[in-house]
């Protein structure tokens, strides 16, 4: 049972690895011209190296009146030489830094992209600071990864393939006996890589952890201040930080009790060639000539024989780190149903509006209890719709049934618009402006706020909406108007302000349902009141679903619905 299992394991982490290997391989093919000029700029800057070196000899042996080269024509190659490689050296710098950083850019734009696009569900059991390390940290050991260490192995490799070749036409014995451990070598490894690959995966793990605390110690330096805590997360972070000093350290202890293992290896090899050949040499069956060349090859040998094995842990990083991006972007992705033209139904429910209608649906997250299980009600254009609610009761949830983030199990939900219906997804987001329960205002200047969900709205226009939504008496104020700085989660602002600002947000699109979950809530009773008369004033051909605590909203509104028992009643008025 036990062997079972753990060939099942084996079996799984190997088919893990040949998936990762294809998607490495995918980026391979993609960027294999660019993959080329790294190979080649490696080359190039070999012969430079190599290059230099010849001359200087000859100039040397010149001077020392071994050699009778013409000692101005190289001295001349000599400075010709220098001047090429610092030109050399400079260009290849810049080709470098220019397809590294396009193709990091490329990589992380098609995670960043992809990871937006996977179903909230799923993207939101990750912390965001586990994102942020995903999407800079493995996106750039892969690209990295790409860009260096398949060039650098494929020279490594036709090296090690080379002097083998030539050993082998020189002295067959030889040659067998310099790959002799290659066997072994290929046994050990199996092992040796299962372990780094779960050194490296925990590496990753921890530094992600690292990640999210600072990350969420920075998005609540003020409850952090505030609640006096200081000293108990600064211990935390030390303690995670030890974790990963732990981690390091283990997996560095493996890696270099591994190095001396093959080093140990390449010893006995290399002894071996060495006594092989002294024996050759002395049953007269090579030159001297031969025995120093291959003195000289099986050291370039070992050399890129060690290349290749110190190469092992980052390639071993790297299908950790494209792991984790796979992790990501395998996710599900929201359905997108492409016969849906948003623009189109837009225009076409400019006079009439669009109606909801939910009937019997279910509802519950992952395994969780059912948040309801049979919820139906309607709203329709000219209508100002409140839904009420204890805390916990399930207001938000119907909000993001609305908008296609979380889908309905059973039952039915659909958009009608003059004689059309359609179903309710991801795909009519578009039809929705939403004010979401608590801070949803960007970094960024209070218009660009405002122009989030329509681009060309003119400042009239916006000044309008924070008219209604009664926030432009404060804007107003601001030294630069609409022009003015939010900071980060708007933190230079009241929660009641950031609440009109998404309102007045709300009503610069152009779309016809506005959903408000909880956007008055900071609000006084008298603010709340006049927001809310505002908005019937926009609301001919809009339909409005307004959630929230406050019996007074209810003055205004069309018709109320009372969560109960997991589903909706229409109130007595
Ligand atoms: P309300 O907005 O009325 O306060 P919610 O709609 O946010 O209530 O939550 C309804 C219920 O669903 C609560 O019991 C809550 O714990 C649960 N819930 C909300 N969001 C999630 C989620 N992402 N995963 C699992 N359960 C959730
Ligand atoms: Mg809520």
């Amino acid at each position: 049972m036990k062997e079972k299992l753990l060939k099942l394991l084996k079996a799984n982490s190997l088919s893990e690895v040949v998936e990762e290997i294809k998607w490495v391989c995918k980026y391979l093919k993609r960027y294999k011209g660019i993959i080329a000029i790294y190979f080649v700029l490696g080359l190039f800057s070999s012969v430079f190296s190599m290059g230099g070196s010849v001359l200087s000899k000859h100039m040397i042996d010149t001077v020392t009146g071994e050699d009778h080269s013409p000692i101005l024509l190289i001295a001349l190659m000599y400075i010709l030489f220098g001047i090429s490689s610092i030109i050399f050296s400079a260009v290849s710098s810049r080709i470098s830094t220019k397809y590294s950083t396009l193709v990091t850019n490329e990589i992380q734009y098609e995670i960043y992209q992809i990871s937006l696009d996977v179903q909230w569900k799923y993207i939101q059991k990750f912390h965001t600071g586990d994102l942020i390390n995903r999407i800079n940290g493995d996106v750039g050991t892969v690209s990295n990864s790409i860009l260096t260490w398949v060039p650098n192995f494929i020279i490594k490799a036709f090296q090690a393939i080379c002097c083998i070749a030539i050993i082998l036409y020189y002295d067959p014995i030889m040659a067998l006996i310099s790959v002799i451990s290659t066997p072994v070598v290929v046994l050990l490894s199996k092992t040796l890589m299962y372990k780094m690959r779960t050194f490296s995966k925990k590496s990753r793990e921890v530094s992600s952890r690292i990640m999210s605390f600072i990350q969420e110690s920075y998005s609540n330096v003020q409850s952090i201040k505030a609640f006096g805590i200081i000293d108990d997360f600064n211990i935390k972070f030390k303690m995670i930080q030890q974790d990963f000093y732990n981690v390091i350290m283990q997996q560095n202890k493996f890696s270099v009790l591994t190095g001396i293992l093959m080093s140990f290896i390449g010893m006995i090899v290399s002894y071996s060639c060495y006594g092989w050949g002294v024996y050759r040499l002395w049953t007269h069956f090579i030159s001297f000539g031969t025995m120093t060349m291959f003195l000289q090859l099986s050291s370039y040998l070992s050399n890129s024989f060690s290349s290749l094995v110190s190469m092992v842990p980052s390639a071993i990083n790297t299908l950790t780190a494209v792991r984790r991006l796979i992790d990501i972007v395998e996710l599900p992705k929201e359905a997108k149903d492409e016969t849906i033209d948003i623009e189109k139904i837009k225009k076409e429910s400019e006079k009439s509006g669009i109606s909801i209608n939910i009937k019997n649906a279910r509802f519950c997250y992952d395994d969780a209890e059912e948040v309801f299980n049979c919820l139906t009600f309607d709203a329709h254009p000219g209508e100002v719709v409140a839904l009420m609610g204890p805390s916990g009761s399930g207001k938000t949830t119907i909000f993001r049934i609305l908008l296609g983030i979380s889908d309905i199990a059973d039952g039915v939900s659909q958009l009608e618009y003059g004689s059309s219906t359609c179903k309710i997804s991801a795909s009519t987001r578009g039809l929705f402006a939403y004010v979401p329960q608590g801070n949803a205002i960007f970094y960024g200047t209070i218009a660009e706020n405002m122009r989030l969900f329509n681009r060309d709205a003119t400042d009239e226009e916006i000044i309008t909406a924070l008219k209604a939504a009664c926030a432009y008496s404060f804007v107003e104020k601001l030294e630069d108007g609409i022009n003015s700085v939010i900071e980060e989660s708007g933190t230079n602002i009241s929660e009641g302000q950031k609440q009109r600002l998404c309102i007045a947000r709300a009503l610069v699109s152009k779309a016809p349902v506005i959903l408000i979950d909880e956007g008055t809530s900071a609000l006084d009773k008298e603010t709340e009141m006049q927001v809310l008369k505002n908005l019937t004033e926009f609301k001919k051909t809009k339909t409005f679903v307004v959630s929230t605590h406050r019996t007074g909203v209810l003055e205004i509104c069309d018709r109320t619905y009372v969560i109960e028992d997991k589903a909706l009643t229409v109130a007595e008025s």
